[in-house]
């Protein structure tokens, strides 16, 4: 998405060759537009696979998750990262380690949102090491339901998360994918369709 790669390359900050800061539009001030056009970017990409619901992870996935199910529709679900005094009903329930944080979570999603009828598209703000998109996979798995794709925000490439997650067989679909990068230089996969 082109859009977007001008975007990370202009506001991006690569604070070493593996974290990149996008604070300033993605995730903490969020660009509500580039946003919006994220989700229609998504909603393209997998608008045929009749999806029910778009599930996502707590906090950084949540406006992706939102701009992409108005553009398809339905519901979105975002996973809690841990056990709420609130979810007082049965969960699906998965252990999560938190590549920014150091940190292992506890995600879940209530069993009355997700079931074997659903078809689910998960989206996430960043594709690195996997683990949280693997997570909610493995969510989907005990639901039952069927798992249409996975798209991912700002994928890097360089990380492991990506064919981690194409051994398990599920379509990705990344809308910019970072080759290398340095505190003065962002590489991008070039992207072969429009
Ligand atoms: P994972 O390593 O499980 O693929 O990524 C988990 C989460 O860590 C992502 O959803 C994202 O919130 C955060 N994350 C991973 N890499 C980066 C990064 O380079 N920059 C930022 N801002 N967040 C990241």
């Amino acid at each position: 998405m082109k859009l977007l790669q001008d975007r990370i390359r202009q506001d991006g900050e690569a604070l070493s060759s593996h974290v990149l800061k996008v604070d300033s539009f993605l995730n903490h001030q969020v660009d509500s537009a580039l946003t919006m056009a994220i989700g229609q970017a998504f909603a393209a990409e997998f608008g045929a696979e009749r999806v029910t619901k778009v599930l996502t992870i707590e906090a950084s996935g949540i406006h992706f998750a939102l701009a992409t199910a108005v553009a398809l529709g339905v519901p979105f679900i975002y996973a809690k990262k841990k056990k709420a005094i609130t979810l007082t009903e049965d969960l699906y329930s998965v252990p999560v380690h938190s590549f920014t944080r150091g940190e292992t979570f506890n995600v879940s999603v209530s069993k009355r949102y997700l079931s074997a009828t659903d078809r689910v598209l998960i989206v996430d703000d960043f594709l690195a090491t996997g683990d949280a998109l693997l997570g909610l996979r493995e969510i989907v798995t005990q639901s039952g339901a069927h798992l249409v794709g996975l798209g991912a925000v700002v994928e890097k490439s360089f990380q492991e998360g990506r064919s981690k997650l194409e051994a398990t067989g599920v379509r990705i679909h990344s809308l910019a994918r970072i080759k290398s990068m340095s505190p003065d230089h962002i590489e991008f996969i070039e992207e072969t369709a429009a």
